[in-house]
């Protein structure tokens, strides 16, 4: 009644893992009602704001209209949750889609040093670059996006003039995109070795964030259910 099916069918984010994903059944609530669970997560902590990729912008969408129909229908006690996009909207993965657990083209942040310069050297470029002596275009390559991301200004400066003379290839250029994603990483690979260390300091935290999580949620579950007379 909030949600019809046809409005998770129109999802763009859903027709695409259709034409993707080959061999699994997409008629299931697990991949049909995402969005649902997404609003729900939303909701349930009445945010105003969602740090989403631009791929994300129609399950916002979504819970945005789940919003106004729950509010039309019963009571407003949700706000309209607003996007907030960064800079580089969209993260390519090593195959140049969009980076998904699903497409199996993830760089996580659980993977080791090798396995990230591993994963970079396998990644797509410009498809147009066949041969080290043809000029390459940046603005059209998933590696240049994730130098965009976490390169340094010189770097992406050096990348973008000489990616279209010619004078860099894609191997070196993916070295050093590997080179500055490692970088950017290290930090998190550290705190990540202690905090495995330190098991019993990860579930209090776990344990305390759970409970400011679950005081806010019980009470907006008191609020819906008022509202739907439940
Ligand atoms: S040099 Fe870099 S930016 Fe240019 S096509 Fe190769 S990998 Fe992409």
């Amino acid at each position: 009644m909030i949600t019809p099916v046809p409005w998770l069918e129109r999802n763009p984010t859903y027709k695409e893992k259709r034409e993707n994903i080959e061999g699994r059944d997409l008629s299931t609530h697990g991949f049909l009602g995402y969005p649902v669970l997404q609003a729900a997560d939303i909701l349930l902590y009445k945010g105003d704001f969602v740090p989403v990729g631009i791929d994300q912008l129609p399950h916002l969408e979504l819970t945005r209209e789940i919003t106004r129909r729950f509010n039309g229908l019963y009571k407003a006690i949700f706000p309209e949750p607003q996007a907030l996009l960064t800079e580089i909207p969209k993260v390519p993965g090593t195959d140049g889609r969009k980076m998904s657990k699903s497409y199996n083209n993830t760089i996580n942040l659980s993977d080791t040093e090798a396995e990230v310069r591993a994963k970079l050297k396998t990644m797509v470029t410009d498809p147009a670059r066949v041969r080290r002596t043809d000029k390459g275009n940046p603005d059209v390559c998933p590696v240049f996006t994730l130098h965009k991301s976490l390169s340094s200004q010189v770097v992406i400066d050096r990348v973008n003039h000489e990616c279209r003379t010619a004078e860099i290839g894609c191997i070196d250029c993916k070295k050093l995109s590997a080179d500055a994603i490692v970088t950017r990483l290290g930090p998190i690979w550290d705190n990540r070795r202690q905090l495995e260390q330190q098991p019993k300091l990860v579930d209090e935290v776990i344990e305390t964030g759970a409970q400011r999580a679950g005081k806010v949620a019980r009470q907006t579950i008191l609020e819906v259910n008022d509202a739907m007379k439940l």
